[in-house]
């Protein structure tokens, strides 16, 4: 469909591109997440469609620092021409997961490293270099998933046949469907923490204490992304009732 430079959280025209469509979706994202994050990381938008469901959308980072990213969007998935409250939910999801990635892999919360074995002295090896330490994903991983759930689940994102990893994936997620807001949010750490991160957003604060109501929980004890939960909740027309509890799908972000 196109892709689109972004400056300073505006989107640059595009000579051969859509443009209004871009920036018809370029607003949905700003009037719904954070603008500070956009406007400090995304430098390119991107629009794309695999059909109905598969890929939704996605972040991705443009260079070794973490610095520069990348959005990218499913317009058929997202139909923002929709009243429907259960589409809006739907891409609602999609944008605050994306920028649950934002959030805890950017330059500030993962350090670049050259390393392709993680170094367990360093902590919890992304795709983007270790998480932190005092990192959001570093407390994350540190209070949520232990050497042994890691080493299980790391055991099954080795393999290289992408249908077996998927279903040994769903299996291992339904071993621990108590730990999980989702079961896409079993897929690693990265998504688990970006699921529970959607889930602290758009449901209630958790009453009783399972371990993915204690994911949802985590968030609480920084006052910076109370803020930030509150700021997004305030942009919605639709906040879903019991959300955490009602949710129902398999899907990839
Ligand atoms: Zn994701």
């Amino acid at each position: 469909m196109g892709v689109w430079d972004i400056k300073d959280g505006a989107l640059i025209a595009n000579k051969k591109q859509d443009n209004p469509l871009a920036r018809k979706y370029w607003e949905v994202v700003t009037k719904t997440l954070p603008n500070d994050l956009l406007n400090t990381y995304v430098s390119s938008f991107r629009l794309f469609t695999d059909g109905i469901d598969e890929d939704l959308g996605g972040i991705n980072p443009m260079n070794d620092l973490n610095s520069k990213w990348q959005v990218d969007l499913d317009i058929t998935d997202m139909d923002i021409s929709s009243n429907e409250p259960i589409h809006i939910l739907n891409y609602t999801h999609t944008l605050i997961h994306e920028f649950g990635h934002l959030l805890t892999l950017n330059a500030s919360q993962v350090e670049p490293t050259e390393d392709e074995y993680q170094d367990d002295t360093r902590g919890y090896l992304t795709a983007e270099g270790y998480a932190k330490k005092n990192s959001y994903l570093g407390q994350y991983v540190n209070q949520f998933w232990s050497p042994r759930l890691l080493y299980q689940w790391d055991r099954i994102d080795k393999k290289w046949n992408q249908r077996r990893k998927l279903r040994l994936l769903y299996r291992f997620y339904l071993k621990h469907q108590h730990a999980f807001v989702t079961d896409y949010a079993a897929e690693s750490p990265e998504e688990d923490i970006a699921e529970a991160w959607t889930f602290f957003v758009l449901s209630d604060k958790p009453k009783s204490k399972s371990i993915k109501e204690k994911k949802v929980l985590f968030f609480y004890q920084f006052p910076e992304l109370v803020e930030r939960r509150t700021h997004i909740r305030s942009r919605l027309q639709h906040i879903p009732l019991d959300y955490l509890n009602n949710f129902k799908s398999s899907r990839e972000y």
